[in-house]
């Protein structure tokens, strides 16, 4: 007997809202959306800076998935404090005081200032005063990355346990230009949306094709993989051959959201209903694949 799939708040670091309706193998997260700024995380930059790269919103323009049976997970931290869609690997330990005791990898990410803890607020302005402490960003470490990986664990074996596969969207937003610390560089114009795949190796070619016909049937412009082709939660829970899909879904901000105050634009309210009809969608897609 599997545990059903219950609502649960950890104060400050997540939300998992549960379905509402009969489970779907589809599970979608929001790494990035939280706005909350942890009591004791004492930036050198102001709390509008450390949010200049939250994904503002996105949990609330996927909120339709739990009435359609897809439970969602949502981070409620700024991604700059402490980013889950990054490796432990993804440490930049220049960031650190002294020795850091545990494995680092040769991280892309960490070298531009974006690895687990963010360097940077934007651009080259340093995100802290001072160095953090090796207990400091082990507590990091401890009260957030970790949560916010067990419960997706936790959701992950759940769904696959009932179903014998699993779709996962992992949504985000993006600017509408590259910027200084983007791969992409400063001034390039994004699509409406981006899907990252892994280039093609974290799903199946017709789910990830549902959600780029979909998206483009909304009036969409869609772009795979560039500038962003998935990152670490994408890659931690892909592997097609055994079942397991996993999207990266990045929704540029312009079509909703004011990018300097963050508040909702005119455009808001169509593009959350063209993202309810996407969770639709998925929904029946995901149904569609449990062998009867
Ligand atoms: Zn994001």
């Amino acid at each position: 007997m599997i545990d059903p799939i219950k609502d649960l708040t950890i104060d400050g670091v997540l939300q998992l809202h549960a379905p509402r309706a009969p489970l779907v193998p589809l599970v979608l997260d929001s790494p990035h959306s939280g706005l909350t700024i942890p009591a004791d995380f004492t930036p050198a930059v102001s709390a509008e800076r450390v949010l200049v790269a939250a994904d503002t919103h996105v949990d609330d323009l996927v909120s339709a998935a739990p009435d359609l049976g897809a439970p969602l997970l949502a981070a409620l931290f700024p991604r700059s404090f402490l980013d889950v869609n990054r490796s432990l690997l993804d440490m930049d330990v220049t960031m650190v005081e002294g020795d850091w005791p545990h494995p680092v990898g040769r991280s892309p990410t960490a070298a531009r200032g974006m690895g687990l803890m963010w360097r940077y607020a934007w651009g080259d302005e340093p995100m802290h005063a001072r160095k953090l402490t090796v207990a400091e960003a082990e507590d990091r470490i401890r009260r957030y990355w970790q949560p916010y990986h067990r419960e997706m664990a936790q959701l992950m074996h759940a769904v696959y346990g009932r179903f014998g596969r699993v779709y996962h969207l992992n949504c985000h937003s993006m600017t509408a230009q590259g910027h200084a610390i983007s791969s992409d560089g400063a001034g390039t114009q994004r699509a409406d949306i981006c899907i990252g795949d892994l280039h093609g190796t974290a799903a199946a070619p017709d789910f990830v094709a549902l959600i780029r016909d979909t998206l483009a049937a909304e009036g969409l412009d869609v772009a795979l993989n560039r500038p962003f082709r998935g990152a670490e939660l994408t890659q931690a829970w892909s592997s097609p051959a055994h079942g397991r899909h996993s999207v990266q879904l990045e929704i540029n901000r312009r079509l909703y959201m004011d990018e300097v105050t963050r508040e909702r634009t005119a455009g808001y309210p169509a593009l959350k209903a063209s993202l309810t009809r996407l969770c639709r969608t998925l929904a029946d897609y995901a149904r569609a694949q449990v062998p009867g």
